[in-house]
């Protein structure tokens, strides 16, 4: 089995799906293993450190020739798979609520596409799961990034030239980004607050010592929520929402807004009106920008300023950690074709749960339940 890695195309996309680690696992499996040269360039990972893996690193064309599976951060456009195996497996992020077209090209194209992003939330999927190990440094990196961008210190300090207010850190979507931007605004020494419409969040927010700002009138969603998701809130849920945000948010110095629903528009959560009521200097991180932003006025790849406050709406933020994200995904791909290795195919054969709920095309058509859905 021949196993093609390119270089990622997409602007500002810095992460790489191969490390020189995963490399030799793929290996051990019996894989020969191809990447583009300088696809790990961005990443901290030269060309050199995969030759010493035994990887074979070329020009994208002749990598990807004879290839029966393509690994990839975001999804190739098909024109770069030519040459691969008949119905090669491609495995990536593919978006596909966001991404029909692509898809549908797949499917023309006669290749398996597998959306590493449809990834069950079960527990024996937990380590091949790019969704998580991703968001994961983005509520990290989005916390520094506001930091960076405050003019104002996080902790509390106490100085013989007078005290230093501790920052006051509002975080709005407690999944796996909300929880690590919580750890990371109070490891700096923020007071930190948190609200989600799961009812499940609340426990986490204060065990990791933040206080919990709920809606208590309305409804929201009682425990986990289906999967693990949020869905899309009533008017009457979302009234009581905009109301305790905007008491809450004038006194809020930096908010991290991670709020997602799975093929769904992101919620508006922060309006305009509620910036305007911030102090000057404040500082927002808007996480789901790129799946049209809770923030009014967030703009994808952009540091806007409403009212004097700061709106920081990057919309690939795990590739500004690229080295640790690369490495965390390689891992989790590599995860994923090792839990079903054939030995005796030397490729992966994938179950029902799994394989159903991840490949989007086979054999010339779309396939994936949730996508035709
Ligand atoms: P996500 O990225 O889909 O959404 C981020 C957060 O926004 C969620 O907590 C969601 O409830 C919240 N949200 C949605 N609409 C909102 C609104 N209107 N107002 C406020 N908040 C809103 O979610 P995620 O980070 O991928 O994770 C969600 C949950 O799934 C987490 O509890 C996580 O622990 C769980 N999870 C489980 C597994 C597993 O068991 N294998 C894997 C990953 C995640």
């Amino acid at each position: 089995m021949r196993i093609a890695v390119l270089k990622e195309t997409s602007p500002g996309e810095r992460r790489v799906a191969l490390t020189p680690e995963t490399a030799r696992k793929l290996a051990n499996l019996g894989a020969q293993v191809a990447v583009e040269a300088g696809a790990g360039d961005t990443a901290a990972v030269p060309d050199e450190d995969y030759r010493a893996a035994g990887v074979e690193v070329g020009p994208a064309d002749q990598v990807v020739r004879g290839a029966g599976i393509v690994l990839a951060v975001q999804a190739p456009a098909v024109d770069r798979l030519k040459g691969v195996e008949n119905g090669a497996l491609v495995a990536a992020i593919f978006d596909p609520y966001q991404q029909a077209a692509l898809v549908s090209d797949y499917a023309v194209a006669g290749l398996e596409a597998v959306a590493m992003d449809l990834m069950p939330r079960i527990t024996r999927a937990q380590s091949m799961d790019v969704l998580s190990s991703q968001a994961n440094l983005a509520g990290y990196k989005a916390v520094i990034a506001a930091a960076d961008t405050f003019g104002r210190a996080f902790p509390m300090m106490m100085t013989a030239a007078g005290t230093i207010q501790a920052a006051r850190v509002f975080v709005m979507g407690v999944g796996v980004a909300g929880l690590q931007a919580i750890a990371t605004a109070r490891r700096l020494g923020a007071q930190v607050s948190a609200t989600d419409v799961r009812s499940a969040t609340r426990e986490q927010i204060l065990s990791l010592g933040a206080k919990p700002v709920f809606v208590e009138n309305v409804a929201g969603i009682e425990g986990e929520g289906v999967g693990g998701y949020a869905a899309e809130m009533g008017e009457e849920y979302r009234r009581a929402q905009a109301q305790l945000v905007s008491t809450h948010i004038a006194k809020q110095d930096i908010v991290i807004t991670t709020a997602l629903i799975p093929g769904r528009p992101a919620p508006r959560l922060v309006t305009d009106a509620q910036i305007a009521s911030m102090k000057p200097g404040s500082v927002i991180y808007d996480l789901a920008v790129a799946q049209g932003g809770n923030v009014e006025g967030a703009r994808a790849d952009e540091v806007t300023e409403r009212h004097g406050v700061k709106i920081i709406g990057y919309s690939n933020t795990a590739a500004r950690l690229a080295a640790d994200a690369s490495a965390l995904y390689a891992r989790n791909v590599y995860n994923f074709l090792a839990a079903f290795w054939d030995k005796e195919q030397g490729r992966p054969v994938l179950d029902e749960e799994i394989g159903d709920a991840v490949r989007l095309t086979r054999g010339g058509a779309v396939v994936n339940g949730r996508e035709r859905g």
